[in-house]
C-alpha cells in the first residue's frame, strides 16, 4: 500500500508555510507501460510528485527548491496561462507550469518527463486534448536535448510519443533502420513500429511485448 507524510514547506519564491502530502512508501505490481508510467500502486501517486504554491503559483517537485528561473516569469501568460479548451485536470496545470520553468530554464532533459507527466495526468480524466498536447510539448523538449545526452530508454519513449500522438509515417521514417543495444529493447522497438503501421495510439505495456 501507500503510506503518505505531511510535510511543511516553505515556497522558496514567496515564503508561504503550507502543509504537502508526499509519499513515504508505495509498491508497484505488473507491467510497466511501454512510456514507463509505472503500475499500481506507484501509478495513483502523480498527485504528490508536484506542489504549487497557493500565493505565488510557482509549481516544483518541491517548493522548497529554489527556483531555476526569474521570479517574474512566474507572473507571464507564458507561466500561468492556457489555451482553450483548459485542461481539465489542476494536476495536468501542475506538471505543465513546472515543466515550464523548467524548460524556462533551460532544463530540457527534466521538461520533458514532467510534459509526460502532465499527459498522463490527462489520460485518468479522458482529456484527449491536453493529453496530445503535453505529449507534443514533451517531444518538443525532447528535441532540445543534446544528442549525446539521450539515450536508448528516451529514444524507445519518444517513439511512443510519436505513436500516441499519430505520428505514424514520422515513427517509420525514422526509426526503421534503429538498432538498440539488447534484444528486448529491439523487440519493443519493432512492437512501436508494428502499431505505427496500424495506426493504432493505445497504450501498452511490457507484457503486451512478444
Ligand atoms: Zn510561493
Amino acid at each position: 500500500m501507500t503510506t503518505l507524510s505531511k510535510n511543511a514547506q516553505i515556497c522558496s519564491v514567496c515564503g508561504c508555510v503550507k502543509d504537502y502530502p508526499s509519499v513515504m512508501s508505495t509498491n508497484a505490481f505488473g507491467s510497466v507501460d511501454l512510456d514507463t508510467r509505472p503500475p499500481e500502486m506507484k501509478r495513483s501517486t502523480m498527485p504528490y510528485w508536484v506542489q504549487v504554491c497557493p500565493e505565488c503559483g510557482y509549481a516544483s517537485s518541491e517548493v522548497s527548491r529554489e527556483l531555476s528561473c526569474s521570479k517574474e516569469f512566474l507572473q507571464t501568460d507564458e507561466y500561468k496561462s492556457f489555451s482553450l479548451p483548459e485542461p481539465v485536470s489542476g494536476l495536468t496545470k501542475a506538471f505543465i507550469q513546472k515543466a515550464r520553468i523548467e524548460s524556462q530554464s533551460d532544463k530540457y532533459s527534466e521538461a520533458w518527463y514532467s510534459y509526460l507527466c502532465a499527459a498522463w495526468a490527462a489520460d485518468d480524466k479522458g482529456d484527449s486534448h491536453w493529453a496530445r498536447q503535453s505529449r507534443l510539448l514533451s517531444l518538443e523538449q525532447i528535441g532540445r536535448i543534446a544528442k549525446d545526452e539521450q539515450n536508448e530508454n528516451l529514444t524507445l519513449i519518444r517513439a511512443d510519443l510519436l505513436r500516441k500522438t499519430g505520428q505514424h509515417q514520422r515513427l517509420l521514417n525514422e526509426y526503421s533502420e534503429t538498432r538498440l543495444s539488447e534484444e528486448f529493447l529491439n523487440n519493443i522497438l519493432s512492437f512501436q513500429l508494428k502499431k505505427a503501421r496500424e495506426e493504432d495510439e493505445a497504450t501498452y505495456t511490457a507484457a503486451d511485448i512478444e
